[in-house]
């Protein structure tokens, strides 16, 4: 959407196909700078989307037939959106990013047990990648994928993460290895991370207390409580240099705590 987009404007222009509202993403505390007020005009130009949330999903079905989709093209929807600016109607044309539910999982093995240590954890995914494509890139490259799912929020749109699971550890640890991706289509092109998929754990370590830090590199690859971290990674040490993840590390701009809920029910 145009950066200086009102709230007003926009339900004016999709008003028309059903009730609806427009949420604006992300955290507004994250996007405010000190000193700033947090109008809705700074949240747009900070991300240049918002989401649109109808009621029924007919009045989609409906806003689509109103959309173009340019010749040759790999399939966009574009919407000519109308706003008042300075007492001058001005035609702008936005694209509309529409989600099929049945897209966010895929199953190839009904049978296949989930297993949360042959799962990875992907982020910063495009909005447009579906269950089925991220399956087919993963199997390709890595091995064996057995289900896919894709994190979506509670009006079940994609939330910009999802989970792979492959049949085989050494496909889950040749994953894990990239830690990077790019993912190039002709609809877009980006870099996805690839980290292991957290479930709650003890530290494996002292087996005393809880490990909410995982070590990722390959040496370690085990949970920590955060006395055995310290212990395992002192400064100036050949393990100074890993990374820990955890459960709630924050990995994008969306709302993580769903995100996490989804990954409570995966076995
Ligand atoms: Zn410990
Ligand atoms: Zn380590």
């Amino acid at each position: 959407v145009p950066w200086d987009v009102t709230e007003d404007a926009l339900l004016e222009a999709f008003g028309p196909y059903g009730r609806c509202r427009v949420e604006w993403p992300g955290n507004e505390a994250r996007f405010a700078r000190p000193g700033q007020n947090r109008g809705t005009i700074t949240r747009g130009k900070v991300t240049g989307y918002v989401y649109m949330i109808f009621d029924h999903e007919h009045s989609v079905r409906q806003l689509l037939r109103d959309c173009s989709q340019e010749f040759g093209s790999a399939g966009e929807w574009y919407f000519r959106l109308k706003a008042k600016r300075n007492n001058t109607i001005e035609t702008r044309q936005v694209q509309i990013i529409p989600w099929v539910v049945s897209d966010a999982s895929y199953v190839e093995d009904p049978g296949a047990r989930l297993d949360a240590k042959k799962t990875v954890f992907v982020g910063a995914l495009h909005g447009m990648i579906t269950a089925h494509v991220l399956f087919s890139i993963m199997n390709e490259l890595y091995g064996k994928v057995v289900f896919v799912g894709i994190d979506t929020d509670k009006y079940k749109y994609p939330i910009g993460s999802g989970r792979v699971t492959f049949s085989s550890h050494s496909s889950y640890f040749r994953a894990i290895e990239c830690a990077f991706l790019e993912i190039k289509t002709s609809k877009f092109s980006k870099r996805v991370q690839i980290d292991p998929f957290l479930e709650e754990s003890e530290c494996m370590i002292c087996h005393q207390s809880v490990g909410p830090y995982f070590c990722r590199d390959r040496g370690c690859f085990r949970y920590h409580c955060s006395m055995c971290w310290q212990r395992r990674h002192p400064p100036g040490s050949l393990n100074a240099t890993h990374r820990y993840l955890t459960r709630n590390t924050p990995r994008n701009n969306r709302d993580p705590i769903d995100l996490l809920n989804l990954g409570n029910s995966l076995i």
